[in-house]
């Protein structure tokens, strides 16, 4: 005994499977004749497998399918099943969880394995959506949620689960996505054999996810789950400047509550637009260009800059030979300068103004983009910021103009920085601690500092812990540092 397809769900879930795609997307697992169905008995159907074909996938399955696995939980040897789930969007579990984008390996209700608690029966549940449509990180991206996730590599992926908890060997498991905990990293290399087996197929060359990263987001409707700016930048040699991004990501987030809620949302809002925003794109290449050299480049070259200032506090000065230096080149910074004045003019102007930017296009950032508060401040701002600074130089300038003009310009825009609701729930030393860590991080002068603080009693003044710990650091010095 071993692998199932389950027929009916009675006893673990709604009444929403579809077990002839399970087997569908098994069969594009092994893609080997030698896999087969025994007929349907209680409410289960078998898998039967005489591997004919080699390779990671191909092994796993002849595993799977062809060993009696006996795991000791700690109360003796039982024999454990696998049993395949293969669900509908609408698949709900008798507990209440939606199965909709979601895939998960159940350990058996009595293994004490995380997880075993909603397993209803003895068997190891694989369950899986086979409509779902999820983006995962990118190996290689820095952490780009662009890359698709099929229902077979979904289901083999929770297979890698399942493979480790039937021999009783599942590693560490924790709730954050990124860095993935050991039991995910070994499931998502597992899932990589199977992107490259289906690549090597293909005759292509596999795209892999980052073993390093859990997280994954939903794709919208038709969606190929795409970044614009990765998308922008990839092909070209600044490609490495995505991978400081993630550094830049990492920075601003280590171990902070508040981090972590920034980036959620900045995510969500960032996905509403980015995937139509490639679709409208493609092709264009003139557009391409433009978006790369007058958007997408000074916003690289501000967050890089951000994080260098967050590491090693800069003074005023070194801030503006930091900027001179990435403008060098003259010529190249005089064509940045004109990129900058047509982006500019696309978001002042709306549609009109030039046929470079396409209707579709502004009106897409018009509504999903602008309004939100996270991109004004993540990305758009930044970006004004860099052309303004950039005008100035280019009138001759230099290093400490540069710097006090761009000081001033960082002491007003990084205090406004969209405050999480997530404030209100933290206990008093973790509001001091999250504090703490945005002003070294992000906020730096006492001027930022002032009015950050200003901003978050103003947004919670009734907040014992907000209160508190702001009230506390006034009468200590007005500004101060921890
Ligand atoms: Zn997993």
């Amino acid at each position: 005994m071993a692998t199932f397809i389950l027929q009916d769900a009675t006893g673990i879930g709604s009444d929403d499977l579809d077990p002839a795609r399970g087997f569908i997307d098994m069969a594009i697992i092994a893609n080997d004749t030698g896999l087969g169905m025994a007929d349907p008995t209680a409410g289960k159907q078998r898998l039967v497998y005489a591997r004919t074909g080699n390779g990671p996938p191909r092994l796993r399955l002849d595993a799977m399918i062809n060993t009696a696995f006996s795991p000791n939980y700690g109360s003796g040897a039982n024999n454990v099943d696998t049993i395949v789930v293969a669900g509908l969007k609408s698949l709900v579990l008798d507990d209440g969880t939606p199965m909709a984008d979601n895939g998960t390996a159940l350990p058996p209700k009595s293994s004490g394995l995380p997880g075993a608690s909603l397993n209803p029966t003895e068997q190891c549940l694989v369950i899986y959506d086979t409509q779902l449509a999820i983006c995962v990180a990118r190996d290689g991206s820095g952490g780009v949620l662009d890359l698709p996730v099929s229902p077979p590599v979904a289901l083999y992926h929770e297979f890698s689960h399942a493979f480790r908890i039937v021999n009783n060997t599942l590693l560490a498991l924790t709730v954050a996505c990124d860095p993935s905990s050991p039991e995910e990293r070994a499931a998502i290399i597992d899932e990589n054999d199977l992107r490259t087996d289906l690549a090597s197929r293909a005759g292509t060359s596999p795209t892999l996810r980052d073993p390093g990263i859990h997280c994954g987001r939903l794709a919208s409707d038709g969606e190929e789950c795409c970044c614009i700016i990765a998308t922008l930048v990839s092909r070209s040699p600044r490609s490495q400047q995505v991978q400081k991004l993630r550094c830049a990501r990492d920075h601003f987030v280590r171990g902070t509550e508040v981090g972590h809620a920034f980036f959620d949302h900045f995510f969500r809002d960032y996905y509403a637009f980015s995937p139509q925003a490639c679709t409208l794109m493609a092709g264009d290449q003139s557009l391409r260009h433009q978006l790369l050299e007058g958007f997408v480049e000074p916003l690289l070259d501000f967050w890089n800059m951000m994080v260098e200032r967050g590491r090693c506090v800069m003074g005023s000065t070194q801030l503006g030979a930091a900027f001179i230096a990435l403008h060098a080149d003259r010529g190249h910074a005089e064509q940045r300068r004109a990129a900058l004045q047509r982006t500019s003019a696309y978001w002042e102007s709306g549609a009109g103004q030039s046929a470079e930017a396409p209707a579709q296009l502004m009106a897409l950032l018009r509504e999903r983009a602008w309004p939100s508060p996270y991109m004004q401040w993540a990305l758009v701002a930044p970006v004004r910021l860099m052309h303004a600074l950039l005008t100035r130089y280019l009138a001759g300038a230099d290093a400490p103009a540069i710097g006090r003009a761009f000081t001033e310009a960082l002491d007003a825009w990084a205090p406004e920085v969209p405050i999480s609701t997530l404030w209100a729930g933290l206990p008093a030393a973790q509001v001091r601690r999250e504090l703490g860590f945005c002003e070294r991080a992000l906020l730096q002068t006492t001027k930022s500092k002032t009015r950050f603080r200003q901003r978050l009693g103003e947004r919670f003044p009734d907040i014992t812990a907000v209160a508190g710990v702001l009230g506390r650091l006034q009468t200590i010095h007005k500004g101060d540092t921890w």
